[in-house]
């Protein structure tokens, strides 16, 4: 687990500044919502967290290490996207491990942190199978799985929701908020749902258009809207 902070950060794509001076603390184990219509710049400060993407200018520190030179897989952090991007020639079980054994670990080892990680995720009779043979909630788990077993400071998640059908999308909502309470893992979860933010998040910020409209625990946003784009954000229903 590590505290994140995004400190006065700017993205520019070639003269296209999309990120105007982001600032945003979050806590150590905290389960934070990034919530904004689409194209405000969620996914891009997300990747900019992972090292996926170049920050313009400004900090981003995780733990008590400014990582802005960092490449991702020195950041300690494991993210999950709403594509799934499983491996469809490798079983469930390899696909989950498959970070480990790049790393050259050990058989063993592999196995030893898989098996519980499958098992919190309700995997452990589909590890023999392909990813074609499993249903979207499924292949979305084995996602999450993969995150899990990698054991993290820090969870993304970039709308993984978003190829579900609702009724699915709901009752995931709950698995992922289970494992939060499970493993404490700090979390940043993006969305453009604010239903999702809503029941999902300790603590909510609101993006539009590249800054950060507010930050705060949900009842308060809906109870104290910063402006009137806050207040038609989370009030109106998805
Ligand atoms: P969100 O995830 O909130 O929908 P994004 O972070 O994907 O928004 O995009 C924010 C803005 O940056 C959008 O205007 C998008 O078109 C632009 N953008 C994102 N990635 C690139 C890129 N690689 N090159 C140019 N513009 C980009
Ligand atoms: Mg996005």
């Amino acid at each position: 687990m590590a505290t994140v902070k995004f400190r006065d950060v700017r993205k520019a794509f070639g003269q296209v500044e999309v990120l105007h001076g982001v600032s945003v603390d979050i806590e150590e184990g905290q389960f934070v919502v990034l919530v904004g219509p689409s194209g405000c710049g969620k996914s891009t400060l997300l990747r900019m967290l992972a090292g996926l993407e170049h920050i313009t200018s400004g900090e981003i520190v995780i733990g008590d290490r400014v990582v802005n030179a960092l490449p991702p897989k020195e950041r300690d952090i494991a993210m999950v996207f709403q594509n799934y991007a499983l491996y469809p020639h490798i079983t469930v079980a390899e696909n989950m491990g498959f970070s480990l054994m790049l790393k050259g670990a050990p058989k063993s080892d592999i196995e030893a942190k898989v098996r519980p990680a499958a098992e919190i995720l309700g995997l452990t009779h589909l590890l023999d199978r392909y990813p074609r043979q499993l249903s979207g909630g499924q292949r979305q788990r084995v996602a999450m799985g993969r995150a899990i077993v990698r054991n993290p400071q820090v969870f993304l998640f970039d709308e993984p929701l978003s190829n579900l059908d609702a009724k699915l999308r709901v009752s995931m909502r709950s698995e992922i908020k289970n494992l939060h309470q499970r493993l404490k893992t700090t979390t940043v979860y993006v969305t453009h749902d604010q239903i999702e933010a809503m029941t999902m998040a300790d603590k909510i910020v609101v993006m539009h258009d590249g800054i950060v409209e507010q930050v705060g625990e949900p009842l308060e946003l809906y109870d104290r809207p910063a402006n009137l784009f806050v207040a038609g954000f989370i009030g109106s229903p998805a």
